[in-house]
């Protein structure tokens, strides 16, 4: 199904050692300046992750009742999934951001076994997803203070997930469309006491709405939290790039997370807006694929690798410019360290 006698990610992957070499910025500070990504296999060098996909899900559970999203058929899961996650690796993807959460299919023990036999890097998430209309919030966050909550996600940054060792890399939040209800702004309060706290960077589904992205800012603000510690998730939804443009400018991460073979010239044309704006160095791009999307086929995350680095190289654009968007900048968002905007 898929070709994978060219790679024309691989080439990346050297021609990157070789600007990190010849640009000098080998990490050479103290081991403290050094910016760090925690994988479900430990933290690696933000500098270090490769080609990543910033935005996919290995598996989901989105659309079952609440307390049957953990469940999987772990055979039938690993036959469907191993195999494309190898596939995607051959293309040449070093990292992963996994955007399932809790109480919609994550399940951290599946996300280290594909790890372990692809060698594909895995970034798993803390939070609670608050769009769909609440239907996968627990219980108990309608009761508790986002000081409460936060404390929730801090520790499953400090002792594990669901009793294992394994840590988030990322907050993943999500708002509902129309004005931001309660409990989705408590949420997003949560997730900045966590950033204050731990320093993971918070990524929120907000996709068109733009309430809720002044509201985010406004809360960001409120704490004295840089948007540079927020990613804009399903930015892509919304038409006006020059509002995501003045969003970036502000220093949020804007994620194009929507790639697919047939809509490659809406991403080149966007991207080409951001390059001529200066901004591509706050470009996510990704797919928001799953390979078993509550157990039915895969909707793919393989188009960037196959279609869409080729037609931004037929566009004229740079390897320095594609390392950036698909090295730099997941390295550069998901960087855990606290940042504070004044
Ligand atoms: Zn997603």
């Amino acid at each position: 199904m898929i070709s994978v006698k060219m790679n024309p990610i691989k080439f990346i992957a050297v021609f990157s050692i070789i600007l990190i070499a010849a640009s000098g910025c080998q990490p050479s500070d103290s081991d403290k300046d050094i910016l760090m990504i925690k994988t479900v296999n430990g933290p690696v060098e933000a500098g270090e992750i490769g080609f990543t996909l910033s935005h996919e899900h290995l598996m989901s559970n989105f659309g079952l009742p609440i307390e049957e999203t953990d469940d999987y058929d772990e055979e039938a899961l690993y036959s469907q999934v191993m195999p494309y996650a190898n596939q995607i690796k051959e293309l040449g993807v070093e990292t992963l951001f996994d955007y399932t959460t809790a109480y919609f299919g994550r399940r951290v023990d599946i996300l280290q076994k594909i790890a372990d036999s692809t060698s594909i890097r895995i970034v798993t998430n803390t939070g609670i997803y608050g769009a769909a209309d609440n239907r996968y919030i627990p219980e108990y966050a309608y009761g508790e203070t986002p000081e409460e909550l936060a404390a929730r996600w801090i520790d499953e940054f400090e002792n594990g997930i669901d009793g294992t060792e394994i840590r988030p890399g990322f907050m993943k939040l999500a708002i509902d469309s129309g004005e931001p209800s309660e409990i989705d702004q408590k949420l997003f309060e949560a997730g900045v006491i966590t950033h204050l706290e731990i320093g993971l960077t918070i990524a929120v589904h907000t996709g068109d709405n733009i309430e809720a992205v002044q509201a985010q800012l406004e809360i960001l603000d409120k704490y004295g939290v840089s948007p540079e510690a927020w990613i804009w998730t399903h930015a892509n939804w919304h038409e006006d790039t020059d509002f995501l443009l003045s969003v970036a400018e502000k220093g949020g991460w804007i994620s194009l997370d929507g790639v697919r073979e047939d809509n490659l010239d809406e991403y080149i044309s966007r991207l080409k807006l951001f390059r001529d704006a200066g901004l591509l160095h706050k470009v996510l791009l990704s797919h928001d694929g799953d390979a078993w999307p509550m157990g039915d086929e895969i909707r793919p995350f393989q188009a960037i690798m196959t279609h869409l680095v080729p037609a931004m190289r037929e566009n004229g654009f740079s390897e320095e410019e594609i390392i950036q968007i698909f090295t730099k900048n997941p390295g550069g968002a998901y960087g855990i360290r606290v940042r504070k905007s004044k």
